[in-house]
């Protein structure tokens, strides 16, 4: 099957043919964070969908050339780094940290490159299409200084969102710096300074200000990927305005086609609800290992819902991702020993053999859970085989190759360099013993104490397992 996505700007499934597919690796841009707080598992759960995108395209063949930009001048930079009275770049620099932190727990694979709005190369660049966009009366500088995007101007506007331009209408208190622009639903280019930027200035033919958000990504992909890039990703609510700002700029000053395929990952939810820290549901990733789950965990979590369906993410799900990466643990340990240690007798019955469901499950639109589905299932197939002696270790093997296939996409296999502590494999060998005597509530007491270890262990058909469990990542 060929490779399809839904296209969100033809709100259509489309067959992917990237650009010069065999000369050049295919070109990715995704947005990413705003640096002004620590990032929450919502926008996680967009980055963990491009990084399963490019992930699979990689597994189909294609290279794959990503960039995600960071956004560290906007308003909200803005306002924090003045409450907390630090320049501007130490404010952003804890949260770009984190950004990277929290990323690497979730295994997500870095970009080629992580441009920063504020690197001077990007702001003359932004400089430059603002220019150009003035020049070709796309946009305008306003009574109050700042340069505004001319939407009446752009024909195209809305066609991302499928958005009436008559609907843009005030609703509702108007600032009283917007009264300065031509239409309501004009966007800044570039916002003159005010006294409340401080000192986050720069200098443009229009006097001192900074770059509107929506410029910013505009200038970083044609900085860095041309005028014409495959695929662009975000949430679903970069859709508008900011992706179709992005369209509007970047065509305005080429005129070329801005993206091929537009994906949209949809929203989180927490208990059915819409993630807020006044509703006391709201988590980072640091949150979640606080409870006691690890980073794999979360990733499976957050990778096992089709990426356009909301994802709700409860406690429940968290232990359910946990049972679902201990059956694929005990599965491959079981594939392992048996290649290890080859038996005698077996019977050759219907051996099931490992297909290419998973990646074709993918090829469509990604649909993750379909392929988790049939990764179940072989684990049960095979399982199954084992236990009647009806798998050879010639199989085994080949099952395992299959893994390491389709885990180039999911990265879910568990830490193998982590040795167990000596006082660990103490406790455990003392519960075992503890279980042999039926002793439970002992037993119990020694789980325990594992757990304070940052241990966990599970009883398996094998005999007990230790994983890395509670508190550590
Ligand atoms: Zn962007």
């Amino acid at each position: 099957m060929a490779l399809r996505f839904f296209n969100t700007y033809s709100r259509e499934i489309e067959e992917f043919e990237p650009r010069d597919a065999m000369a050049r690796p295919v070109r990715m841009y995704t947005c990413g964070p705003t640096v002004y707080s620590r990032a929450h598992i919502g926008n996680f759960r967009a980055y963990i969908f491009e990084d399963l995108l490019q992930r699979h395209l990689e597994l189909r063949g294609y290279k794959v050339h990503r960039v995600m930009n960071i956004t560290d001048v906007e308003d909200k930079t803005i306002r924090g780094a003045g409450e907390a009275g630090v320049p501007l770049q130490k404010f952003t620099e804890q949260f770009k940290g984190a950004f990277f932190e929290d990323a690497q727990t979730l295994r997500i694979k870095r970009a080629d490159e992580y441009p920063a709005a504020t690197d001077q190369r990007y702001i003359d660049r932004m400089i430059e299409m603002i220019s150009a966009l003035i020049s070709k009366r796309l946009a305008y500088q306003a009574d109050d200084k700042s340069v505004y995007f001319r939407i009446n101007k752009f024909p195209d506007y809305g066609k991302l969102a499928h958005f009436d331009l008559t609907q843009l209408q005030s609703t509702g208190r108007v600032k009283h710096d917007e009264y300065d622009k031509e239409h309501i639903g004009d966007f800044a280019l570039w916002k003159a300074w005010d006294e409340a930027d401080g000192d986050i200035k720069w200098d443009s033919p229009w006097g001192p200000g900074r770059p509107g958000w929506h410029i910013e990504c505009s200038a970083m992909s044609m900085a860095l990927l041309g005028d014409q890039i495959d695929v662009h990703c975000g949430g679903v609510d970069n859709i508008f305005p900011h992706h179709e700002a992005e369209i509007a700029q970047s065509e305005g000053v080429t005129g070329k086609k801005f993206v091929r395929y537009w994906l949209h990952c949809a929203h989180l939810l927490v208990d059915g609800q819409k993630m807020a820290k006044s509703l006391g549901n709201f988590y980072t990733v640091p949150d979640v290992l606080a409870k006691g789950y690890t980073g794999r965990e979360l990733r499976y979590a957050l990778l096992r819902v089709h990426y356009r369906v909301p994802l709700n993410f409860t406690w429940e799900g968290m232990n359910e991702a946990r049972e679902s990466l201990g059956r694929i643990d005990e599965w491959l340990a079981r594939l392992g020993e048996l290649i290890g240690t080859p038996r005698r007798g077996v019977r050759s019955a219907q051996r099931a053999e490992p297909t290419s469901h998973f990646e074709d499950a993918l090829d469509d639109d990604l649909n993750i859970s379909a392929a988790l589905g049939f990764l179940f299932e072989s684990i049960r197939e095979t399982n199954r085989a084992m236990d009647q002696n009806e798998m050879d270790a010639a199989s085994a093997s080949a099952w395992l190759e299959w893994w390491k296939r389709i885990n180039s996409v999911l990265d879910l296999e568990a830490e193998t360099d982590v040795s167990i502590p000596e006082e660990v494999a103490q406790l455990a060998q003392q519960r075992e013993n503890a279980r042999r005597e039926k002793n439970w509530k002992r037993s119990d007491e020694l789980r325990e104490r594992i757990s304070a270890l940052g241990w966990e262990v599970r009883d398996t058909k094998d005999g007990p397992k230790l994983t890395r469990g509670a508190g550590s990542a």
